[in-house]
């Protein structure tokens, strides 16, 4: 918990801090911001991530000082992980011997630290980033605020998903006034593509389609359009949100073949719709509007196996939410 985490700092001097493989925007803002914090409390931090960091965050305050690491080539007091469900998901050699901080929002996260500091009603790790840092009595500097943000921007969706509450725009007001130009952030995030996402989104959207239900759309991104369109990481973000734009749709499954009968794939639904519980099913996790998993076999049977599941989400909804949508009422 929370007070465990300061006593920590305040008792010892270095550092890791690390985030899961392919970090989103959460990862790696609440990562830099948690450095930045620690910096700013004259202790030595050091933020390790395996790979590349998305060009959408690599402008970030302190990005450029991350070391992309497979396996820990550096002893610390203790390595904080950060957003992650489990010490896999960074996909660091090493992690399972050392003092690890679980800093976390999701529900579903196991609790894998020596110490664990969950909070499921943060809309972003980045959230509780902000709460330590005034509870260890820091200052929100500019370098802190900005990372922050972005974790706060990116997990709300611009503040418009259901996670986001009355403390996360107090806390966005909050770096706003320590120096974030918010239109600056999502020129970053949200205008700075490569054309590649649209010759990707083009044939990714292609594949869409409904349930009979007519509530569950499912889409499906194949290696091969990722190599027609000259795809790059990152150029799909946001696709599985796209159906959920049209009022009928009520969740989405989109599956994207990562290898030979291979699939990562994204849930996301509307309302009360649990989608985390349909991924916890087929081993995945998240959490109840944004879940995720990954699975082997073939397509079509495990797309209607998923499908049928989020169908049956959607059915155990409030009666009053799915009571619009003539098909299912
Ligand atoms: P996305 O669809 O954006 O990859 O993931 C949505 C949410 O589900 C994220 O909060 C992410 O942490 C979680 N998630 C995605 N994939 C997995 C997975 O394989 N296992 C677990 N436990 N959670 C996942
Ligand atoms: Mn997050």
């Amino acid at each position: 918990m929370l007070s465990q985490v300061v006593e920590l700092i305040e008792s010892k001097q270095k550092f890791g801090i690390t985030t899961h493989i392919k970090p989103d925007g959460d990862g790696v803002g609440s990562s830099l911001g948690l450095y930045w914090l620690l910096e700013s409390l004259g202790k030595s931090a050091e933020v390790i991530v395996r790979g590349d960091v998305p060009i959408a965050y690599q402008n970030l305050p302190g990005a450029d000082k991350i070391r992309d690491v497979a396996s820990l080539d550096n002893s610390y007091d203790a390595v904080f992980v950060i957003e992650c469900s489990d010490l896999e998901r960074p996909g660091i050699d090493g992690l399972e011997k050392e003092f690890t901080v679980n800093i976390d929002h999701h529900a579903t996260s196991a609790h894998f630290g020596t110490i664990n500091w969950i909070d499921s009603t943060a809309s972003a790790v980045g959230e509780m980033i902000y709460n330590l840092c005034k509870a260890i009595g820091g200052r929100v500097t500019r370098e802190i605020a900005e990372c922050v943000y972005m974790a706060l921007v990116t997990d709300t969706g611009s503040f418009h998903f259901s996670n986001t509450t009355d403390r996360t725009l107090k806390v966005a007001s909050e770096l706003v006034k320590a120096g974030v130009k918010p239109a600056e952030v999502s020129e970053a995030v949200y205008n700075n593509y490569p054309w590649s996402r649209i010759e990707l989104m083009r044939q990714v959207l292609d594949t869409v389609k409904r349930d009979e239900s007519g509530t569950v759309a499912s889409l499906r991104q194949t290696l091969e359009m990722r190599e027609v369109a000259g795809a790059v990481d990152g150029d799909n973000n946001g696709f599985v949100n796209i159906p959920l734009s049209a009022r009928e749709i009520l969740a989405v499954v989109y599956m994207r073949e990562v290898g030979p009968n291979e699939y990562r794939v994204s849930l996301r639904s509307k309302g009360d719709i649990n989608v985390a519980g349909v991924a916890e099913k087929f081993g995945g996790g998240g959490h109840r509007n944004a879940a995720g998993l990954r699975v082997e076999g073939d397509w079509d049977e495990k797309e209607s196996e998923l499908v049928a599941a989020v169908r049956e989400a959607v059915m155990r909804s409030s009666p009053d939410y799915i009571s619009d949508v003539p098909n299912i009422a």
